[in-house]
């Protein structure tokens, strides 16, 4: 039996004669063999959502199932791939075609010519079951990809290869529990909307430690937990993903760039292959997946994207690695869900968007996480998962920031004031939040120090006394402030500028660790108790603000991770200093 084509609305298409399909199968329409996804089951009538351009076609052309859900590939090859939103690779597609992608072409997402130098880590007559480790490849110089049982598939290990291997050429053979020989290679298939199975989900307990002062001390993410940077139009999303992509402490990125406008996804095309991996000196790509959707690709693939990003994270953290994921921006991905939505004539909600919109977004964000992966090992990955969400105007109350907002768990929200004033990050402490705070109060204890959260209390607190004298400031003018707020507005102040704001671009001032983040806070926090123990002996209030320590408090985030020690003699001189001041009239 074959489909046929009733009628065509952009990328939507509605064939009859679908009868023996299934929801989600996909099928290859007209003789172009163009890619869809039926989205839509009626009766014989199906509703295809169709990955490229529909221009052309018309009723009465055959559509053709092909019995398999819309799946990623997945084996070596994927690090470094730039990819569409269904696993197009964009650069072969870019040598065989020209600049843009054709229709119904015929590339496979993997190389399937490319020989792979194959290291088995099992012998023959070792018992294996699905999600064990039966060999590596040096993918590329600082990733190595570990080869796995696949899901399905256990039995004793009856033959093994070692030497260089295309993907699908078998690398081991296995004897399963009936006696049947089982082959495998290194290529594996997997379902986008499904997640990849794991033994156990666990409670994120240590942070993704990102370099980021505003975000590891006052708003961290945990290792496979999940965060949200909405924001207005040049407030600064984008570095932060890109910061978080070069610094955050995960093994494997995987970047999905919804494209603002056409030449805003160019940039990423451009600048993210020139992104250095500062802990390798390699180009970050080395450790990369790239998933790019202009705004000029079909808006169905763009739709697709976000779940071919988070199963090949996904596949990356059941070999033991902990993986982060990007997509900048998820608002994009909405407005191709609305507009096919708008397109099988749905009922809208709010603003267009379909109803399923809130679900949508946490099937993606729920695929994040830490796990107990599969296999006979106790090993752990994660995927975590950080969302870029951009609301004409920064309006927040819109629907995709607002269904963001249910789901996630840390929110860094931008502000246009901030970023105005060339305040970055521009994460507005007041607005800005993580709900992980307490559950790694614990990992900051016993890997940094034991009174850092005491430091965070406090850099909080005093931010947040800043906004209530600010206010009194504005009514009764700033004479009214006795010398004790005064100082807080100082300190206030110090926080803001020395410690929160953070050049992305500076060579040193773009990454600071934990040990760096905790000597420089402290720093702020021991000037502040001791100015104020001084104030308390009447020492003068300019005395202590004019002491030329300050200065270098602000300077200490220039300092080199490797001159460290540098602030612990900051810190003896601000000691010195303000306890050498003398108060009370007695100079
Ligand atoms: P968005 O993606 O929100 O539209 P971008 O991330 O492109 O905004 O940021 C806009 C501009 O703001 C950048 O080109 C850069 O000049 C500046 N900027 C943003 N974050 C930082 C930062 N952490 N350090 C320095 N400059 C920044
Ligand atoms: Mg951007």
């Amino acid at each position: 039996m074959q489909g046929k084509i009733i009628k065509v609305s952009g990328p939507l298409i509605v064939a009859e004669n679908m009868a023996d399909c299934k929801m989600f199968d996909v099928v290859k329409v007209s003789d172009k063999k163009l890619i869809g996804e039926i989205i839509e089951l009626r009766g014989d009538k199906a509703s295809i959502q169709v990955y490229e351009e529909t221009s052309g076609l018309g009723p009465g052309e055959v559509v053709e199932s092909t019995g398999a859900p819309l799946s990623v590939e997945l084996a070596p090859g994927l690090i470094e791939g730039i990819y569409d939103g269904i696993q197009r690779p964009l650069m072969s597609v870019y040598q065989k075609y020209g600049d843009r992608i054709g229709r119904g072409i015929e590339v496979n997402n993997i190389d399937r010519e490319k020989k792979w130098l194959f290291k088995p880590t099992v012998k023959v007559g070792d018992e294996v079951i699905a999600g064990d480790i039966i060999g590596e490849v040096d993918e590329t110089s600082i990733v190595v990809h570990k080869i796995m049982v696949p899901y399905g598939v256990s039995g004793k290990v009856k033959e093994i290869k070692q030497g260089e291997f295309t993907v699908t050429e078998t690398v081991c053979v296995l004897e399963n529990a009936k006696g049947e020989d089982v082959e495998v290679c290194m290529l594996q298939k997997w379902p986008v909307r499904r997640g990849r199975p794991y033994k156990t989900k666990m409670n994120p307990d240590m942070p993704m430690v990102t370099g980021q002062r505003v975000i590891d001390t006052l708003f961290p993410i945990a290792k496979g937990g999940v965060a949200a940077v909405p924001g207005p139009f040049g407030s600064g999303k984008t570095v932060v993903q890109h910061q978080l992509a070069k610094w955050a402490d995960a093994d494997i990125i995987v970047y999905v760039g919804c494209g603002e406008r056409g030449n805003e996804m160019t940039d990423v095309l451009n600048e993210f292959p020139e992104l250095k991996d500062p802990k390798s000196g390699e180009p970050l790509m080395k450790r990369t997946v790239l998933i790019a959707n202009t705004s000029d690709m079909p808006v169905a693939a763009r739709e697709a994207s976000i779940y071919t990003g988070i199963t090949i994270a996904e596949y990356f953290r059941d070999m033991g690695y902990n993986v982060a994921i990007m997509a900048d921006s998820t608002s994009r991905w909405a407005e191709a869900l609305r507009e096919m939505s708008g397109r099988l004539e749905e009922m809208p909600g709010e603003e267009g968007y379909p109803a399923y919109l809130s679900s949508r977004l946490a099937e993606f964000y729920e695929r994040a996480g830490i796990v107990k992966t599969l296999g006979s090992d106790e090993r752990e990955g994660s995927v975590s998962a950080i969302g870029a969400v951009s609301p004409a105007g920064g309006d927040l109350s819109e629907p995709v920031a607002q269904a963001t907002l249910r789901i996630v768990k840390v929110f860094w929200g931008l502000s246009s004031a901030l970023a105005y004033k060339r305040h970055f990050p521009a994460i507005d402490w007041m607005v800005s939040y993580s709900l992980y705070a307490d559950r790694l109060t614990e990992w900051y204890n016993e890997n940094v120090s034991a009174d850092f959260i005491k430091l965070r209390a406090f850099a909080n607190g005093v931010l947040q006394e800043e906004a209530e004298l600010d206010e009194i400031v504005r009514l009764v003018g700033a004479d009214a402030l006795s010398y004790k707020d005064r100082l807080t507005m100082e300190t206030a102040k110090s926080i803001r500028e020395d410690y929160l704001h953070q050049n992305a671009f500076h060579e040193v001032d773009t990454y600071t660790s934990m040990d760096k983040q905790y000597k420089m806070l402290k720093l702020i926090y021991d000037f502040h108790r001791l100015a104020n123990d001084a104030l308390g002996r009447d020492v003068d209030y300019e005395d202590i603000i004019n002491l030329p320590v300050r200065e270098k408090i602000g300077r200490a985030k220039y300092i080199p991770e490797s001159e460290i020690a540098e602030l612990d003699a900051i810190n003896k001189e601000i000691n010195d200093s303000i306890k050498s001041l003398n108060g009370g009239g007695e100079n």
